[in-house]
């Protein structure tokens, strides 16, 4: 009989806990014994963990967050740290631990699997900014958040002929923001992965004007830069009505959308198969629909080409 061991790391993501609950139930259908780790690697280093059983997942699907609670450590980041989490995870038994989180969740699972510890990783992060796969669990449910907020915006925008800025999460990747704009209608999406310049932005503002559109939505990744800046510049040139929204949390939180919780289901079942065949150091994603399993090594070698093809075409049905 396996022992397996779970934890959430780093930032949270609606469907986290479909992914638990997926891990948890799985494992214990095939026989495995299960250790619920709270707080991500510091609860590890802290052995703050405890035995799951199936009713330690129930009736959590359709809850955003995490049951198990998220957290950053610097001391994981430590060799020492790490000694110590091995420690704690052999005197419980624990054969292999299933880690979900993202980018720096899986540097960490690499690390331990380096170590001669088992570990495989489920991509939670509400970003989307894994390459190596299509889809990250949450990300779904937060774009449904951001157009029920762009489609709320949109109203008052309207009513008020506004021009508005919705700043939304993504530092390094504009994928949020482009999936979003394009399902709410954005008349200007600016991501991290492309130049834009502030004449560009008011001289389509004054087109749309021209052809009697009153307000209009502007979608920003965060990492691009400040809204408020950019609000500034924007009225400076045109003496637009604008108004800026920064969605911020609101946007890690929620109920997973059904996409989420059969992704996180699945992901869930296929990191106890891997783990019962004794495989190791691979991460879960989704590839044209199909559940997919990589190294992670390779999987955190890859760099995401963006989607510039749905950039473009989203370009097309704003003019
Ligand atoms: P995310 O997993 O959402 O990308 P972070 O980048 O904050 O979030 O990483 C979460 C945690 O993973 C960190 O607080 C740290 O404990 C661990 N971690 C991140 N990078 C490394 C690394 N290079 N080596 C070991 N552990 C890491």
């Amino acid at each position: 009989m396996k022992t397996i061991g779970i934890l959430t790391s780093g930032g949270d993501a609606p469907g986290m806990n479909a992914a638990i609950r997926a891990v948890v139930r799985s494992a214990i259908y095939y026989g495995c014994k299960v250790y619920g780790i709270n707080r991500g690697y510091k609860g590890l280093i802290e052995e703050d963990l405890e035995e799951m059983n199936l009713s330690s997942v129930g009736d959590i699907i359709h809850r955003g967050g995490t049951i198990l609670k998220s957290s950053r450590c610097e001391e994981f980041k430590t060799e020492e740290g790490r000694k110590v989490a091995v420690k704690v995870l052999k005197k419980y038994g624990i054969d292999c631990l299933v880690v979900i989180g993202g980018d720096g969740s899986f540097n960490g699972a690499l690390k331990l699997t380096e170590l001669g510890f088992p570990a495989i990783g489920l991509p939670g992060t509400i970003d989307n900014d894994l390459a190596y796969t299509d889809y990250t669990i949450g990300f779904d449910t937060t774009i449904n958040t951001i157009i029920d907020a762009i489609g709320k915006i949109r109203d008052t925008s309207s009513s008020h002929e506004r021009v508005n800025i919705i700043e939304v999460m993504g530092r390094h990747c504009g994928d949020l923001a482009l999936y979003a704009g394009l399902a709410g209608g954005a008349e200007t999406i600016i991501v991290p992965e492309i130049n834009y310049n502030v004449d560009d932005v008011c001289n389509k503002l004054d087109t749309t004007k021209k052809r009697g559109k009153r307000h209009s939505i502007i979608i920003l990744a965060e990492g691009v830069g400040n809204a408020q800046d950019l609000g500034k510049e924007i009225v400076a040139r045109t003496n637009a009505d604008l108004r800026v929204t920064i969605l911020g949390h609101v946007q890690r939180g929620g109920s997973p959308t059904a996409f989420d919780r059969i992704l996180a289901s699945k992901m869930g079942v296929r990191a106890v198969e891997l783990l019962l065949d004794g495989k190791a150091g691979r991460v879960v994603g989704t590839r044209a629909n199909e559940i997919i399993d990589m190294d992670i090594t390779e999987a955190l070698s890859m760099t995401r080409d963006f989607d510039k093809e749905t950039y473009e075409m989203a370009k097309i049905l704003s003019i």
